[in-house]
């Protein structure tokens, strides 16, 4: 059952406001990605850190203006090197804590004009070590942001994401295997870490097991998986579908669940495995098999009769489900997840069953500590503990930790 080494990234979203008397509008956008790119730098000298510029090769901008000329690659300042400062055919991203814009949703003046800018923090592509220690890299980063300075906010529309890899390659069992634990752990328990804010969106939270191209096209033809459309893999890696009864977590509808499982396994590229989990309304939906060439650049769709070239790739399994946080617990916490569940689909055949078979079997007691059950199954009941404190929050409306009562971050003590 040895299981393979996996690969964790992350993706920060906050807002940075501006200061009283500051020009509303795109044109402070620039600075603000720079000042916060600055203050991390300083704050934490001893990780790679770059930004996205504004500027075309040959020029500066604001962000670049002062950089020495070793750092200002095309569209990125590097304010501090990764040693060496970038790789040959490697995205630059892999290697460097980044900051860039995003589209977020901020508030606007009477004009509509921009008062915030929106801004994602990518992470380098992390070791099993790193996490193993408890992310402390993540920590440096979350503390940096915290006491900043700047006037920063979140809300349940920014989200965290993990892209988690395999660092020999992806392949496409693997990710049918995770993307069948993720099926059957969505609605129970991501879903529940999630926050109901963040979960009842229709927009920022697009379940597989509910919304997914899978589910929309699997009762298109069939009323249930018989032996004629059944596929063989899925009956060796998953047992007894057959007999599940309808409850909360298969949305009442278990052979509409089985017959989405069934259609994952007889999927035959990861490129067809990828569209498949794109909500039936073409949105990424909350999980995503992010797919990569083997330079790490975006793959793009194969030619028509073509089969796509996947297979051992730096392809991700991107988990969108929970909104932004400055916890490091609630970061690592999640992390841990969405590492676990694609460690385990990294096992052969048998492993993996026995983890299904154990889901499956706490999936039929429906009862208030089940959530607590399936972290033990997923051996990762040291996690009890703290989501304990996590719901207890989030019932107290506090989806996002250490905002205050307007929604901005409270400066922790430098
Ligand atoms: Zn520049």
């Amino acid at each position: 059952m040895s299981s393979q080494e996996i690969t964790l990234g992350w993706e920060l979203e906050l807002i940075v406001h501006l200061q009283p008397g500051e020009q509303s509008g795109l044109a402070l956008e620039a600075h603000k990605l720079r000042a916060l790119a600055l203050t991390l730098a300083e704050q934490v000298p001893n990780l790679p850190i770059a930004a996205h510029c504004i500027h075309r090769p040959s020029a500066s901008c604001i962000i670049c203006e002062d950089a020495p000329a070793e750092h200002r690659l095309p569209h990125v300042r590097v304010l501090n090197p990764a040693t060496p400062i970038q790789l040959p055919n490697r995205p630059i991203e892999d290697l460097y804590y980044f900051v860039k814009r995003e589209w977020l949703n901020v508030p606007t003046d009477d004009d509509g004009e921009r008062l915030a800018h929106g801004f994602e923090i990518t992470s380098p592509i992390l070791s099993q070590t790193e996490l193993r220690a408890g992310l402390p890299q993540t920590k440096q980063i979350l503390g940096a942001i915290r006491k900043s300075g700047l006037p920063i906010s979140a809300h349940t529309e920014c989200g965290l994401h993990f892209h988690v890899g395999v660092k020999s390659g992806m392949t496409l069992s693997i990710a049918k295997k995770a993307a069948t634990l993720v099926m059957l752990l969505e609605l129970p328990l991501l879903k529940k870490f999630a926050s109901e804010e963040r979960s009842e969106s229709r927009y920022w939270f697009i379940p597989i097991s509910k919304r997914s191209k899978f589910i929309s096209f699997a009762d298109r033809y069939h009323d249930e998986v018989t032996d004629a459309i059944a596929s063989p893999e899925l009956r060796q890696h998953v047992p007894d579908l057959a007999s599940m009864k309808p409850a909360e977590w298969n949305s009442n509808e278990p052979k509409r669940l089985h017959l989405a499982l069934n259609e994952i396994w007889l999927t035959d590229s990861i490129w067809r495995l990828s569209m498949g989990l794109f909500s039936y309304e073409g949105q990424k939906a909350s999980l995503v098999l992010c797919t990569r060439e083997k330079n790490g650049e975006t793959a793009s769709e194969p030619a028509p009769g073509t089969t796509d070239n996947l297979e051992g790739t730096p392809s991700t399994l991107e988990f969108r489900y929970p909104p932004m946080s400055f916890d490091i617990d609630f970061v690592k916490s999640w992390a841990e997840i969405g590492c676990k569940i694609v460690e385990i689909a990294t096992r052969d055949t048998a492993a993996f069953r026995q983890v299904a078979t154990d889901v499956l079997k706490e999936l039929e007691r429906n009862d208030a500590s089940q959530w607590e059950r399936l972290l033990k199954v997923l051996d990762l009941d040291h996690q009890v503990g703290f989501w304990r404190q996590q719901l207890a929050r989030f019932d107290e409306d506090e989806p996002i930790r250490f905002l205050d009562d307007d929604g901005f971050l409270i400066p922790q003590k430098k």
